[in-house]
């Protein structure tokens, strides 16, 4: 009689933490084990033509086949490379 009783508790908790296990992983988990690789290994990286800042491709402005970090670099145009003048 008793041995049922827990059996049935045990199920009833088994049933529970599996519910909340699928949830979290299906919410939570799925938005932060997603997140850093598109932010890391899988995006391709461009550099900025005018301050030579490295920025996801994704959030780069691309203008005459060049990427720029923000609006004002776009406007201001590549610059020439370092040591000239
Ligand atoms: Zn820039």
């Amino acid at each position: 009689m008793l041995g049922k009783l827990l059996l049935i508790i045990l199920a009833v908790l088994g049933i529970v933490w599996l519910l909340r296990g699928a949830r979290r992983t299906g919410g939570d988990a799925d938005r932060t084990s997603r997140a850093p690789q598109d932010a890391g290994a899988l995006q391709p990286m461009a550099r900025c033509a005018h301050c030579g800042l490295h920025l996801p491709q994704a959030e780069a402005l691309l203008h005459d086949g060049q990427a720029y970090c923000g609006r004002l670099h776009r406007l201001a145009g590549p610059r020439a490379p370092y040591g000239r003048r």
